[in-house]
Protein backbone atom coordinates (compact mmCIF):
# COMPACT_ATOMS: atom_id res chain seq x y z
CA UNK A 1 0.00 0.00 0.00
CA UNK A 2 1.17 3.50 -0.98
CA UNK A 3 1.52 5.87 1.98
CA UNK A 4 0.64 9.25 1.09
CA UNK A 5 2.65 11.55 3.11
CA UNK A 6 3.40 15.20 2.99
CA UNK A 7 7.26 16.10 3.89
CA UNK A 8 7.18 19.34 5.56
CA UNK A 9 10.51 20.16 5.11
CA UNK A 10 9.32 20.32 1.35
CA UNK A 11 6.91 22.97 1.49
CA UNK A 12 9.77 25.77 2.15
CA UNK A 13 11.15 24.54 -1.03
CA UNK A 14 7.74 25.08 -2.60
CA UNK A 15 7.05 28.70 -1.51
CA UNK A 16 10.71 29.63 -2.27
CA UNK A 17 9.72 28.47 -5.50
CA UNK A 18 6.68 29.95 -5.84
CA UNK A 19 8.50 33.34 -4.51
CA UNK A 20 10.90 33.01 -6.90
CA UNK A 21 9.44 34.84 -9.46
CA UNK A 22 8.97 37.91 -6.91
CA UNK A 23 12.44 37.63 -5.53
CA UNK A 24 14.31 37.69 -8.79
CA UNK A 25 12.30 40.24 -10.56
CA UNK A 26 11.50 42.47 -7.93
CA UNK A 27 11.77 45.81 -9.61
CA UNK A 28 9.61 44.45 -12.41
CA UNK A 29 7.29 42.95 -9.72
CA UNK A 30 6.92 46.63 -7.73
CA UNK A 31 6.98 48.08 -10.85
CA UNK A 32 3.61 46.46 -11.96
CA UNK A 33 1.92 46.17 -8.37
CA UNK A 34 2.30 50.30 -8.35
CA UNK A 35 0.85 50.83 -11.97
CA UNK A 36 -2.14 48.43 -11.37
CA UNK A 37 -3.00 49.68 -8.14
CA UNK A 38 -1.91 53.43 -8.37
CA UNK A 39 -5.57 55.01 -9.53
CA UNK A 40 -6.59 52.96 -6.14
CA UNK A 41 -4.00 53.97 -3.81
CA UNK A 42 -4.31 57.63 -5.45
CA UNK A 43 -7.68 57.30 -4.36
CA UNK A 44 -6.65 57.57 -0.62
CA UNK A 45 -6.69 61.05 -1.20
CA UNK A 46 -10.42 61.34 -2.31
CA UNK A 47 -11.16 58.92 1.22
CA UNK A 48 -8.92 61.55 3.44
CA UNK A 49 -11.13 64.50 1.83
CA UNK A 50 -14.24 62.94 2.48
CA UNK A 51 -16.02 65.05 5.74
CA UNK A 52 -17.79 62.45 8.35
CA UNK A 53 -17.52 59.23 6.84
CA UNK A 54 -19.29 56.15 8.80
CA UNK A 55 -16.37 53.54 10.03
CA UNK A 56 -18.39 51.69 8.24
CA UNK A 57 -17.92 53.12 5.19
CA UNK A 58 -14.30 53.16 5.69
CA UNK A 59 -13.80 50.00 6.49
CA UNK A 60 -15.71 48.76 3.41
CA UNK A 61 -13.20 51.11 1.28
CA UNK A 62 -10.30 50.33 2.86
CA UNK A 63 -11.81 46.19 2.40
CA UNK A 64 -12.29 46.76 -1.66
CA UNK A 65 -8.27 48.41 -1.85
CA UNK A 66 -6.88 45.63 -0.15
CA UNK A 67 -8.78 42.72 -2.02
CA UNK A 68 -8.37 44.96 -5.59
CA UNK A 69 -4.29 45.18 -4.07
CA UNK A 70 -4.05 41.74 -4.06
CA UNK A 71 -5.33 41.40 -7.60
CA UNK A 72 -2.85 43.48 -8.92
CA UNK A 73 0.49 41.79 -7.27
CA UNK A 74 -1.36 38.43 -8.85
CA UNK A 75 -1.39 39.98 -12.05
CA UNK A 76 2.01 41.72 -11.16
CA UNK A 77 3.41 38.05 -10.39
CA UNK A 78 2.38 36.22 -13.08
CA UNK A 79 4.02 38.81 -15.74
CA UNK A 80 6.88 38.42 -13.31
CA UNK A 81 7.01 34.56 -13.95
CA UNK A 82 6.84 34.64 -17.57
CA UNK A 83 10.07 37.08 -17.26
CA UNK A 84 11.49 34.97 -14.93
CA UNK A 85 10.75 31.85 -16.88
CA UNK A 86 12.15 33.25 -20.66
CA UNK A 87 14.80 34.85 -18.71
CA UNK A 88 15.54 37.57 -21.78
CA UNK A 89 16.56 40.68 -21.02
CA UNK A 90 14.59 42.01 -24.06
CA UNK A 91 10.84 41.30 -22.44
CA UNK A 92 12.04 42.09 -18.82
CA UNK A 93 12.50 45.67 -20.72
CA UNK A 94 9.43 45.39 -23.07
CA UNK A 95 7.21 44.31 -19.69
CA UNK A 96 8.80 47.14 -17.82
CA UNK A 97 7.98 49.68 -20.46
CA UNK A 98 4.26 48.35 -20.51
CA UNK A 99 4.19 48.71 -17.55
CA UNK A 100 5.59 52.42 -17.27
CA UNK A 101 2.87 53.21 -20.15
CA UNK A 102 0.25 52.18 -17.91
CA UNK A 103 0.91 54.43 -15.08
CA UNK A 104 1.61 57.11 -17.39
CA UNK A 105 -1.96 56.84 -18.59
CA UNK A 106 -3.41 56.19 -15.16
CA UNK A 107 -0.86 59.67 -14.02
CA UNK A 108 -2.52 61.66 -17.31
CA UNK A 109 -6.38 61.11 -16.61
CA UNK A 110 -6.15 61.54 -12.86
CA UNK A 111 -4.27 65.29 -13.25
CA UNK A 112 -5.97 66.04 -16.61
CA UNK A 113 -10.04 64.62 -15.78
CA UNK A 114 -9.78 64.78 -11.67
CA UNK A 115 -10.30 60.91 -11.62
CA UNK A 116 -9.12 57.26 -13.05
CA UNK A 117 -9.99 56.18 -15.94
CA UNK A 118 -14.30 55.82 -16.84
CA UNK A 119 -15.90 54.63 -19.29
CA UNK A 120 -17.02 58.21 -20.14
CA UNK A 121 -12.98 58.96 -20.55
CA UNK A 122 -12.93 56.08 -22.37
CA UNK A 123 -15.50 56.80 -24.89
CA UNK A 124 -13.53 59.92 -25.50
CA UNK A 125 -10.81 58.84 -25.78
CA UNK A 126 -12.36 55.66 -28.35
CA UNK A 127 -14.04 58.44 -30.18
CA UNK A 128 -10.57 60.60 -31.01
CA UNK A 129 -9.29 59.60 -34.51
CA UNK A 130 -5.64 59.35 -34.24
CA UNK A 131 -4.37 62.36 -35.80
CA UNK A 132 -6.36 64.60 -32.88
CA UNK A 133 -5.32 62.53 -30.98
CA UNK A 134 -1.45 62.95 -31.42
CA UNK A 135 -2.11 66.87 -31.76
CA UNK A 136 -3.43 66.77 -28.61
CA UNK A 137 -1.14 64.91 -26.82
CA UNK A 138 1.53 66.93 -27.80
CA UNK A 139 0.05 69.93 -26.43
CA UNK A 140 -1.09 68.33 -23.24
CA UNK A 141 2.90 67.13 -22.95
CA UNK A 142 4.23 70.05 -22.83
CA UNK A 143 1.67 71.57 -20.53
CA UNK A 144 1.77 72.70 -16.69
CA UNK A 145 -0.41 69.52 -15.79
CA UNK A 146 1.52 67.86 -18.95
CA UNK A 147 4.93 68.17 -17.55
CA UNK A 148 4.61 66.45 -14.18
CA UNK A 149 3.63 63.45 -15.86
CA UNK A 150 6.08 63.54 -18.31
CA UNK A 151 8.84 63.51 -15.61
CA UNK A 152 7.02 60.98 -13.55
CA UNK A 153 7.28 58.82 -16.36
CA UNK A 154 10.85 59.57 -17.26
CA UNK A 155 11.61 58.94 -12.98
CA UNK A 156 10.58 55.67 -13.64
CA UNK A 157 11.82 54.41 -16.68
CA UNK A 158 15.59 55.62 -14.63
CA UNK A 159 14.34 53.90 -11.38
CA UNK A 160 13.66 50.62 -13.25
CA UNK A 161 16.73 50.55 -14.72
CA UNK A 162 18.97 50.90 -12.17
CA UNK A 163 17.01 49.32 -9.71
CA UNK A 164 16.75 46.67 -12.16
CA UNK A 165 20.88 46.56 -12.37
CA UNK A 166 21.24 46.67 -8.75
CA UNK A 167 19.19 43.78 -8.17
CA UNK A 168 20.02 41.38 -10.75
CA UNK A 169 23.56 41.71 -9.40
CA UNK A 170 23.36 42.14 -5.68
CA UNK A 171 20.57 42.04 -4.38
CA UNK A 172 19.61 38.16 -4.96
CA UNK A 173 22.47 37.65 -2.55
CA UNK A 174 20.97 38.43 0.71
CA UNK A 175 18.75 35.81 2.08
CA UNK A 176 17.21 37.84 4.55
CA UNK A 177 15.33 39.66 2.31
CA UNK A 178 14.63 35.67 0.13
CA UNK A 179 12.68 35.16 3.46
CA UNK A 180 10.38 38.20 3.85
CA UNK A 181 9.75 38.14 0.55
CA UNK A 182 8.47 34.54 0.48
CA UNK A 183 6.09 35.51 3.64
CA UNK A 184 4.81 38.73 1.69
CA UNK A 185 4.24 36.90 -1.73
CA UNK A 186 3.14 34.04 -1.36
CA UNK A 187 -0.29 34.86 0.57
CA UNK A 188 -0.69 38.28 -1.23
CA UNK A 189 -0.71 36.41 -4.30
CA UNK A 190 -3.02 33.11 -3.41
CA UNK A 191 -5.30 35.88 -2.23
CA UNK A 192 -5.04 38.30 -5.32
CA UNK A 193 -6.01 34.23 -7.34
CA UNK A 194 -8.56 33.87 -5.11
CA UNK A 195 -10.23 36.97 -5.82
CA UNK A 196 -9.84 36.02 -9.23
CA UNK A 197 -11.30 32.67 -8.76
CA UNK A 198 -13.82 33.73 -6.81
CA UNK A 199 -15.20 36.19 -9.43
CA UNK A 200 -15.10 34.18 -12.60
CA UNK A 201 -16.32 33.96 -14.82
CA UNK A 202 -17.02 37.23 -15.55
CA UNK A 203 -20.89 37.73 -15.63
CA UNK A 204 -22.87 40.96 -16.70
CA UNK A 205 -24.58 40.48 -12.79
CA UNK A 206 -20.99 40.60 -11.37
CA UNK A 207 -20.09 43.76 -13.65
CA UNK A 208 -23.06 45.35 -12.87
CA UNK A 209 -22.55 45.01 -9.17
CA UNK A 210 -19.22 46.62 -9.19
CA UNK A 211 -20.57 49.44 -11.75
CA UNK A 212 -23.58 49.70 -9.18
CA UNK A 213 -20.41 50.41 -6.44
CA UNK A 214 -18.72 52.35 -8.98
CA UNK A 215 -18.19 54.99 -6.28
CA UNK A 216 -15.76 52.66 -4.73
CA UNK A 217 -12.79 53.86 -3.75
CA UNK A 218 -9.38 51.80 -4.59
CA UNK A 219 -10.11 50.02 -7.79
CA UNK A 220 -7.42 48.40 -9.26
CA UNK A 221 -6.41 49.30 -13.03
CA UNK A 222 -7.79 45.40 -13.94
CA UNK A 223 -11.45 45.82 -12.58
CA UNK A 224 -11.53 49.35 -13.77
CA UNK A 225 -10.80 48.40 -17.34
CA UNK A 226 -13.28 45.70 -17.15
CA UNK A 227 -16.38 47.96 -15.74
CA UNK A 228 -15.06 50.48 -18.51
CA UNK A 229 -15.75 47.91 -20.94
CA UNK A 230 -18.57 46.68 -19.50
CA UNK A 231 -20.23 50.11 -18.98
CA UNK A 232 -19.18 51.13 -23.08
CA UNK A 233 -20.62 48.30 -24.16
CA UNK A 234 -24.15 48.67 -22.07
CA UNK A 235 -24.14 52.14 -23.59
CA UNK A 236 -23.94 51.05 -26.86
CA UNK A 237 -25.93 48.84 -26.61
CA UNK A 238 -29.07 50.12 -25.18
CA UNK A 239 -28.79 53.96 -26.82
CA UNK A 240 -29.18 52.41 -30.62
CA UNK A 241 -32.42 50.45 -29.65
CA UNK A 242 -33.76 53.65 -27.87
CA UNK A 243 -32.78 55.39 -30.79
CA UNK A 244 -34.65 53.13 -33.15
CA UNK A 245 -37.85 52.92 -30.83
CA UNK A 246 -37.47 56.83 -30.87
CA UNK A 247 -37.38 56.85 -34.67
CA UNK A 248 -40.45 54.57 -34.89
CA UNK A 249 -42.74 57.29 -33.52
CA UNK A 250 -42.42 59.40 -36.50
CA UNK A 251 -43.07 56.20 -38.95
CA UNK A 252 -46.70 57.26 -38.18
CA UNK A 253 -48.85 59.93 -39.09
CA UNK A 254 -48.87 62.86 -36.57
CA UNK A 255 -51.65 63.00 -33.98
CA UNK A 256 -54.12 66.08 -34.57
CA UNK A 257 -53.43 68.97 -31.78
CA UNK A 258 -56.23 70.13 -29.80
CA UNK A 259 -57.32 73.61 -30.55
CA UNK A 260 -56.51 74.75 -26.68
CA UNK A 261 -53.37 75.66 -25.95
CA UNK A 262 -51.15 74.43 -23.72
CA UNK A 263 -47.48 74.90 -21.91
CA UNK A 264 -47.03 71.45 -20.04
CA UNK A 265 -43.67 71.55 -18.16
CA UNK A 266 -42.14 68.98 -16.31
CA UNK A 267 -39.63 69.72 -13.50
CA UNK A 268 -37.42 66.89 -12.54
CA UNK A 269 -36.04 67.23 -9.25
CA UNK A 270 -33.03 65.18 -8.14
CA UNK A 271 -32.38 63.34 -4.29
CA UNK A 272 -35.45 65.05 -3.11
CA UNK A 273 -36.41 63.06 -0.34
CA UNK A 274 -40.16 63.12 0.46
CA UNK A 275 -40.23 63.17 4.16
CA UNK A 276 -38.37 66.52 4.23
CA UNK A 277 -41.03 68.10 2.60
CA UNK A 278 -43.27 70.33 5.08
CA UNK A 279 -46.31 69.17 2.54
CA UNK A 280 -45.66 65.70 3.36
CA UNK A 281 -45.66 66.12 7.08
CA UNK A 282 -42.11 67.11 8.45
CA UNK A 283 -41.50 69.28 10.93
CA UNK A 284 -39.33 72.13 9.53
CA UNK A 285 -41.00 74.38 7.27
CA UNK A 286 -39.02 73.34 4.13
CA UNK A 287 -41.73 74.05 1.44
CA UNK A 288 -43.41 77.11 2.36
CA UNK A 289 -44.13 78.12 -1.70
CA UNK A 290 -45.62 74.35 -2.16
CA UNK A 291 -47.84 74.92 0.86
CA UNK A 292 -49.21 77.98 -0.30
CA UNK A 293 -50.38 76.65 -3.62
CA UNK A 294 -51.86 73.97 -2.20
CA UNK A 295 -53.75 76.00 0.44
CA UNK A 296 -54.63 78.06 -3.17
CA UNK A 297 -56.42 75.16 -4.49
CA UNK A 298 -53.96 75.38 -7.42
CA UNK A 299 -51.53 72.18 -6.57
CA UNK A 300 -52.35 69.10 -5.88
CA UNK A 301 -49.91 66.55 -4.08
CA UNK A 302 -49.26 62.82 -4.62
CA UNK A 303 -49.37 61.33 -1.85
CA UNK A 304 -48.34 57.73 -2.73
CA UNK A 305 -45.80 57.87 -5.66
CA UNK A 306 -42.06 55.49 -5.51
CA UNK A 307 -39.48 55.57 -8.00
CA UNK A 308 -38.51 51.89 -9.22
CA UNK A 309 -34.88 53.16 -8.79
CA UNK A 310 -32.31 54.82 -7.00
CA UNK A 311 -29.85 55.73 -9.75
CA UNK A 312 -30.33 58.90 -11.79
CA UNK A 313 -29.86 56.97 -15.23
CA UNK A 314 -32.16 54.29 -14.58
CA UNK A 315 -34.91 56.62 -12.73
CA UNK A 316 -34.77 59.46 -16.14
CA UNK A 317 -34.96 56.21 -18.52
CA UNK A 318 -37.78 54.57 -16.93
CA UNK A 319 -39.98 57.90 -16.92
CA UNK A 320 -38.85 59.05 -19.99
CA UNK A 321 -39.31 55.82 -21.82
CA UNK A 322 -43.07 54.98 -22.43
CA UNK A 323 -42.11 51.68 -20.98
CA UNK A 324 -44.15 49.41 -18.38
CA UNK A 325 -41.00 48.08 -16.23
CA UNK A 326 -43.86 45.73 -14.32
CA UNK A 327 -44.70 44.08 -17.43
CA UNK A 328 -40.57 43.26 -18.08
CA UNK A 329 -40.68 46.09 -20.70
CA UNK A 330 -36.58 47.03 -21.52
CA UNK A 331 -36.97 51.31 -21.76
CA UNK A 332 -35.00 50.86 -24.70
CA UNK A 333 -37.58 49.19 -26.74
CA UNK A 334 -40.27 52.18 -26.32
CA UNK A 335 -39.81 55.68 -27.70
CA UNK A 336 -39.15 58.60 -25.52
CA UNK A 337 -42.12 60.42 -24.82
CA UNK A 338 -40.50 64.03 -25.66
CA UNK A 339 -40.11 62.52 -29.13
CA UNK A 340 -43.95 61.90 -29.40
CA UNK A 341 -44.54 65.37 -27.99
CA UNK A 342 -42.17 67.06 -31.02
CA UNK A 343 -44.07 64.72 -33.57
CA UNK A 344 -47.36 66.09 -32.11
CA UNK A 345 -46.71 69.68 -33.07
CA UNK A 346 -45.48 70.70 -29.34
CA UNK A 347 -42.56 72.69 -29.10
CA UNK A 348 -40.03 71.02 -27.05
CA UNK A 349 -37.70 72.43 -25.04
CA UNK A 350 -35.25 70.43 -22.63
CA UNK A 351 -32.94 73.16 -20.22
CA UNK A 352 -30.99 70.78 -17.66
CA UNK A 353 -28.45 71.52 -14.90
CA UNK A 354 -26.97 67.88 -15.14
CA UNK A 355 -25.85 67.90 -18.29
CA UNK A 356 -21.80 68.16 -17.00
CA UNK A 357 -22.98 67.09 -13.67
CA UNK A 358 -20.69 64.48 -11.73
CA UNK A 359 -18.48 64.14 -14.89
CA UNK A 360 -16.66 60.80 -14.83
CA UNK A 361 -19.15 58.32 -13.28
CA UNK A 362 -21.49 55.66 -14.87
CA UNK A 363 -24.62 57.73 -14.16
CA UNK A 364 -24.07 60.60 -16.01
CA UNK A 365 -22.38 58.32 -18.87
CA UNK A 366 -25.14 56.34 -19.23
CA UNK A 367 -27.81 59.27 -18.83
CA UNK A 368 -26.17 62.35 -20.84
CA UNK A 369 -24.87 59.43 -23.79
CA UNK A 370 -29.02 59.10 -24.02
CA UNK A 371 -30.38 62.53 -23.17
CA UNK A 372 -27.89 64.81 -25.10
CA UNK A 373 -27.41 61.87 -28.34
CA UNK A 374 -27.07 63.73 -31.62
CA UNK A 375 -30.17 61.52 -32.72
CA UNK A 376 -32.19 61.65 -29.27
CA UNK A 377 -31.33 65.17 -29.15
CA UNK A 378 -33.13 65.94 -33.29
CA UNK A 379 -36.13 63.53 -32.69
CA UNK A 380 -37.07 64.60 -29.35
CA UNK A 381 -36.08 68.26 -28.78
CA UNK A 382 -35.99 71.73 -30.51
CA UNK A 383 -34.47 73.97 -28.36
CA UNK A 384 -31.92 72.94 -25.44
CA UNK A 385 -29.39 75.20 -22.82
CA UNK A 386 -26.16 75.49 -23.43
CA UNK A 387 -24.43 75.31 -20.04
CA UNK A 388 -24.60 74.49 -16.15
CA UNK A 389 -25.49 76.44 -13.88
CA UNK A 390 -23.77 76.27 -9.94
CA UNK A 391 -27.84 77.10 -8.65
CA UNK A 392 -31.02 75.64 -10.12
CA UNK A 393 -32.36 79.29 -9.96
CA UNK A 394 -29.80 80.58 -12.23
CA UNK A 395 -31.09 77.44 -14.53
CA UNK A 396 -34.89 78.46 -14.51
CA UNK A 397 -34.02 82.37 -14.78
CA UNK A 398 -32.04 81.15 -17.72
CA UNK A 399 -34.77 79.66 -19.29
CA UNK A 400 -36.79 82.47 -18.45
CA UNK A 401 -34.85 84.78 -21.08
CA UNK A 402 -35.61 82.23 -23.65
CA UNK A 403 -39.16 81.66 -22.86
CA UNK A 404 -41.48 82.50 -26.01
CA UNK A 405 -44.72 81.00 -25.28
CA UNK A 406 -46.18 79.09 -28.40
CA UNK A 407 -49.66 77.26 -28.39
CA UNK A 408 -48.48 73.73 -27.32
CA UNK A 409 -45.31 73.29 -25.70
CA UNK A 410 -43.30 70.60 -23.17
CA UNK A 411 -41.04 72.54 -21.19
CA UNK A 412 -38.39 70.15 -19.39
CA UNK A 413 -36.25 71.58 -16.49
CA UNK A 414 -33.97 68.79 -14.88
CA UNK A 415 -32.60 70.35 -11.80
CA UNK A 416 -29.25 69.66 -9.84
CA UNK A 417 -32.15 69.44 -6.87
CA UNK A 418 -30.28 68.02 -3.26
CA UNK A 419 -27.92 65.98 -5.11
CA UNK A 420 -24.72 65.66 -2.86
CA UNK A 421 -23.53 67.34 -0.87
CA UNK A 422 -26.32 69.73 -0.47
CA UNK A 423 -24.28 72.39 1.16
CA UNK A 424 -23.37 73.11 -2.68
CA UNK A 425 -26.91 73.25 -3.95
CA UNK A 426 -28.18 76.61 -2.25
CA UNK A 427 -26.63 79.91 -1.51
CA UNK A 428 -24.97 80.90 1.67
CA UNK A 429 -27.06 83.92 2.06
CA UNK A 430 -28.62 84.92 5.30
CA UNK A 431 -32.12 84.56 3.51
CA UNK A 432 -30.98 80.63 2.82
CA UNK A 433 -29.28 80.00 5.71
CA UNK A 434 -32.58 78.87 7.62
CA UNK A 435 -32.27 75.83 9.37
CA UNK A 436 -29.18 75.24 11.91
CA UNK A 437 -27.97 72.08 14.04
CA UNK A 438 -30.42 73.84 17.02
CA UNK A 439 -33.46 73.11 14.94
CA UNK A 440 -33.05 69.35 15.47
CA UNK A 441 -33.61 67.22 18.54
CA UNK A 442 -31.92 64.08 17.52
CA UNK A 443 -30.18 61.92 20.07
CA UNK A 444 -29.27 58.51 18.01
CA UNK A 445 -25.77 57.64 19.21
CA UNK A 446 -24.01 58.63 15.34
CA UNK A 447 -25.76 62.10 15.91
CA UNK A 448 -22.99 64.90 16.46
CA UNK A 449 -22.79 68.15 15.58
CA UNK A 450 -21.33 68.05 11.92
CA UNK A 451 -24.06 65.53 11.39
CA UNK A 452 -26.95 68.03 12.15
CA UNK A 453 -25.26 70.47 10.38
CA UNK A 454 -25.31 68.45 6.97
CA UNK A 455 -28.82 67.36 7.69
CA UNK A 456 -29.18 71.40 8.18
CA UNK A 457 -27.98 71.84 5.14
CA UNK A 458 -29.80 69.38 3.48
CA UNK A 459 -32.94 70.98 4.98
CA UNK A 460 -31.79 74.49 3.43
CA UNK A 461 -31.39 73.32 -0.02
CA UNK A 462 -35.28 71.80 -0.07
CA UNK A 463 -36.66 75.19 1.00
CA UNK A 464 -33.98 76.72 -1.82
CA UNK A 465 -35.73 74.15 -3.84
CA UNK A 466 -39.48 75.03 -3.14
CA UNK A 467 -38.07 78.79 -3.62
CA UNK A 468 -36.99 77.34 -7.06
CA UNK A 469 -40.39 76.35 -7.89
CA UNK A 470 -42.12 79.44 -6.88
CA UNK A 471 -40.40 81.09 -9.32
CA UNK A 472 -41.45 78.71 -12.16
CA UNK A 473 -44.77 78.58 -11.24
CA UNK A 474 -44.77 82.74 -11.30
CA UNK A 475 -43.08 82.43 -15.09
CA UNK A 476 -46.10 80.33 -16.62
CA UNK A 477 -49.01 82.32 -14.33
CA UNK A 478 -50.38 83.70 -16.75
CA UNK A 479 -50.92 81.47 -19.70
CA UNK A 480 -52.56 77.78 -20.21
CA UNK A 481 -49.84 76.06 -18.20
CA UNK A 482 -49.67 72.58 -16.20
CA UNK A 483 -46.43 72.04 -13.76
CA UNK A 484 -45.48 68.54 -13.05
CA UNK A 485 -42.72 68.13 -10.51
CA UNK A 486 -41.25 64.94 -9.14
CA UNK A 487 -37.91 63.86 -7.98
CA UNK A 488 -35.69 61.52 -9.88
CA UNK A 489 -35.20 59.40 -6.35
CA UNK A 490 -34.91 59.87 -2.95
CA UNK A 491 -31.71 59.98 -1.19
CA UNK A 492 -30.48 59.82 2.77
CA UNK A 493 -29.16 62.01 5.35
CA UNK A 494 -28.78 60.43 8.46
CA UNK A 495 -32.40 59.66 8.36
CA UNK A 496 -32.45 56.37 10.04
CA UNK A 497 -28.98 55.52 10.44
CA UNK A 498 -25.24 56.54 10.10
CA UNK A 499 -25.41 56.78 6.38
CA UNK A 500 -25.95 59.27 3.60
CA UNK A 501 -26.71 59.17 -0.09
CA UNK A 502 -27.70 56.10 -1.27
CA UNK A 503 -26.10 53.26 0.37
CA UNK A 504 -27.40 49.54 -0.03
CA UNK A 505 -28.74 48.24 3.23
CA UNK A 506 -29.64 44.72 3.41
CA UNK A 507 -30.58 44.61 6.66
CA UNK A 508 -33.84 46.93 6.67
CA UNK A 509 -34.69 47.17 3.22
CA UNK A 510 -37.67 49.08 4.54
CA UNK A 511 -36.31 51.74 5.45
CA UNK A 512 -33.74 51.88 3.02
CA UNK A 513 -36.69 52.51 0.61
CA UNK A 514 -38.90 54.92 2.38
CA UNK A 515 -35.74 57.53 2.28
CA UNK A 516 -34.74 56.19 -1.17
CA UNK A 517 -37.43 55.43 -3.28
CA UNK A 518 -40.30 57.60 -1.96
CA UNK A 519 -40.36 60.49 -3.97
CA UNK A 520 -42.59 64.01 -3.87
CA UNK A 521 -44.34 64.88 -6.80
CA UNK A 522 -47.07 67.36 -7.00
CA UNK A 523 -49.26 68.94 -10.31
CA UNK A 524 -49.53 72.64 -10.24
CA UNK A 525 -52.18 74.28 -12.77
CA UNK A 526 -52.07 77.89 -13.92
CA UNK A 527 -54.90 80.12 -12.80
CA UNK A 528 -56.39 80.31 -16.42
CA UNK A 529 -55.70 76.73 -17.30
CA UNK A 530 -57.79 76.01 -13.71
CA UNK A 531 -60.78 78.74 -14.37
CA UNK A 532 -61.18 76.53 -18.21
CA UNK A 533 -60.38 73.21 -17.02
CA UNK A 534 -62.40 72.14 -14.21
CA UNK A 535 -62.04 68.43 -15.26
CA UNK A 536 -58.89 68.20 -15.37
CA UNK A 537 -58.48 69.72 -11.74
CA UNK A 538 -61.25 67.05 -10.84
CA UNK A 539 -59.25 64.24 -12.08
CA UNK A 540 -56.57 65.87 -10.10
CA UNK A 541 -58.23 65.88 -6.75
CA UNK A 542 -59.06 62.42 -7.32
CA UNK A 543 -56.22 61.01 -8.57
CA UNK A 544 -54.51 62.54 -5.17
CA UNK A 545 -53.74 59.44 -3.47
CA UNK A 546 -53.30 56.77 -5.81
CA UNK A 547 -50.59 54.43 -5.83
CA UNK A 548 -48.10 55.05 -8.61
CA UNK A 549 -44.64 54.99 -9.52
CA UNK A 550 -42.52 57.19 -11.73
CA UNK A 551 -42.05 54.74 -14.23
CA UNK A 552 -45.02 55.57 -15.46
CA UNK A 553 -44.82 59.18 -15.72
CA UNK A 554 -45.30 59.69 -19.47
CA UNK A 555 -48.43 58.06 -19.76
CA UNK A 556 -49.51 61.02 -17.20
CA UNK A 557 -47.87 63.59 -18.95
CA UNK A 558 -49.77 62.36 -22.62
CA UNK A 559 -52.77 61.86 -21.04
CA UNK A 560 -52.43 65.50 -19.83
CA UNK A 561 -51.80 66.65 -23.16
CA UNK A 562 -54.21 64.89 -24.73
CA UNK A 563 -52.37 63.41 -27.27
CA UNK A 564 -54.17 60.27 -28.91
CA UNK A 565 -51.17 58.29 -29.50
CA UNK A 566 -50.49 54.40 -29.86
CA UNK A 567 -47.83 54.67 -26.87
CA UNK A 568 -50.88 55.87 -24.55
CA UNK A 569 -52.19 53.35 -22.53
CA UNK A 570 -54.65 54.87 -19.64
CA UNK A 571 -54.48 51.99 -17.66
CA UNK A 572 -51.08 53.14 -16.61
CA UNK A 573 -52.27 56.73 -16.54
CA UNK A 574 -52.62 58.16 -13.09
CA UNK A 575 -55.48 60.52 -13.65
CA UNK A 576 -57.51 58.43 -15.96
CA UNK A 577 -60.27 56.51 -14.47
CA UNK A 578 -59.42 53.30 -16.29
CA UNK A 579 -55.82 53.35 -13.96
CA UNK A 580 -54.81 50.55 -12.40
CA UNK A 581 -51.77 50.55 -10.42
CA UNK A 582 -49.08 48.04 -11.66
CA UNK A 583 -47.26 45.87 -9.20
CA UNK A 584 -44.48 49.06 -7.72
CA UNK A 585 -41.08 46.55 -8.11
CA UNK A 586 -38.53 48.83 -6.77
CA UNK A 587 -34.62 47.98 -7.52
CA UNK A 588 -35.67 45.27 -9.42
CA UNK A 589 -35.64 43.59 -5.77
CA UNK A 590 -38.67 44.21 -3.80
CA UNK A 591 -42.41 44.48 -4.06
CA UNK A 592 -42.52 48.15 -2.52
CA UNK A 593 -46.00 47.32 -1.17
CA UNK A 594 -45.59 44.36 0.26
CA UNK A 595 -42.70 45.62 1.91
CA UNK A 596 -44.00 48.41 3.66
CA UNK A 597 -46.70 45.83 4.90
CA UNK A 598 -44.39 44.38 6.62
ZN1 LIG B 1 -30.54 61.45 -9.17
Amino acid sequence: MTQYTIDISRIGGWAKAFAAPVVKQLPLFVLWLVALSLGGLLDIQRLLNLEFPSIQYVLGQLRVMAYNLCLSAMVAYSLSALAHMIGKQWLRWLLALTAIGVMGVCLFVRYHYGTRLTPEIATVIRETNRAEATEYLMTYVFSSTGLPVVVAVVAAVVAFMLADYWWQRWAPAARGWHAALVLLAVPIVLLGAAKMVLSWPITDGLLQRERNHYENLGVDAITNLMICNYVMHHVDDQVPVSVASTEKVYKRPAPPLSSDSLTLVLVIGESYIKSHASVYGYHLPTTPCLQAERDAGRLTIMTDVVSPYHYTNMAMRAMLSTSNEADGDKWSRHPLVMAIFKHAGYRVSMWGNQRELMQGTTNTQGLNALMYHPRIMALCYDRLNTRNFEYDDQLVKDYALHDQPVGHELVILHLRGQHIKAERRYPHTTQWLKFTPADYNRHEPYINADVLQQIAHYDNATRYNDAVMGEIFKLFAHRQAIVVYLSDHGDEIYDYRNSIGRCDDADNPKLMVKYQNEIPMVVWCSPPFMAAHDDVVERLRRAASRPGTTDNLSQLLLGLAGISSPYYDARLDMLAPEYKCPRRMVRNRYDYDQLMAQ
